[in-house]
């Protein structure tokens, strides 16, 4: 099952750009490159294209990775995103292809000098912090957690219920009536546009 990676699709690199214009002003003004590929196992036998990312050993739709100064010397992007391809096929929805290609992005910060990262000052509407450069005069860049990060065993969360992590990380996420917490429509608007 040989691993493959293909050139991206003109969506994909579309989405990345108005990902980055739309949500992502630190990006943007600091001029972070972001190249992509597509990743896929390909049976031998049948052609089959199958998932292939895994982050932490799990799959995974899409991953990201800042570039270090030698690939970046060579010519590479700032940033590399990789996209599984059985994902992408899978979900040929626009709109969750660019949800994807937010999150991977969103893991992207440009470090600051002398320190901490650059940071996006809604108030002002401009870009807070001097960027850090390399060598190259890219900009440095580190890579953001999930604010959340769920898992668990069904069978552990069936013995012990509410005593056990699994099932406090997924009622944090609800209120009493069992709905999300979050009110996504309002609370969760986009920073920029
Ligand atoms: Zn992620």
């Amino acid at each position: 099952m040989p691993k493959t990676y293909e050139d991206p699709p003109k969506e994909l690199t579309d989405l990345i750009a108005e990902a980055r214009r739309r949500f992502h002003p630190v990006l943007e003004r600091c001029e972070v490159t972001i190249a992509a590929l597509l990743e896929a196992d390909i049976d031998k036998d049948t052609g089959e294209v199958m998932h292939s990312l895994k982050a932490n050993g799990y799959p995974a739709a899409a991953m990201v990775k800042a570039t270090n100064l030698k690939e970046r010397s060579l010519g590479l992007a700032d940033a590399l995103m990789l996209v599984d391809r059985r994902w992408w096929e899978d979900h040929p929805n626009v709109e969750e292809r660019l949800a994807l290609v937010d999150h991977e992005l969103t893991h992207l910060q440009v470090c600051a000098d002398p320190g901490g990262i650059v940071w996006w000052n809604a108030n002002e509407r401009e870009v807070a912090g001097k960027p850090k450069a390399d060598d190259r005069g890219r900009p440095k860049l580190k890579l953001q957690h999930h604010d959340f990060q769920i898992g668990g065993f069904i069978d552990v969360a069936r013995r012990h219920k509410q005593r056990a992590v699994e099932v406090q990380q997924v009622e944090m996420l609800q209120n009493d009536l069992g709905q999300w917490a979050w009110d996504f429509i309002h609370e969760l608007a986009p920073a920029a546009e």
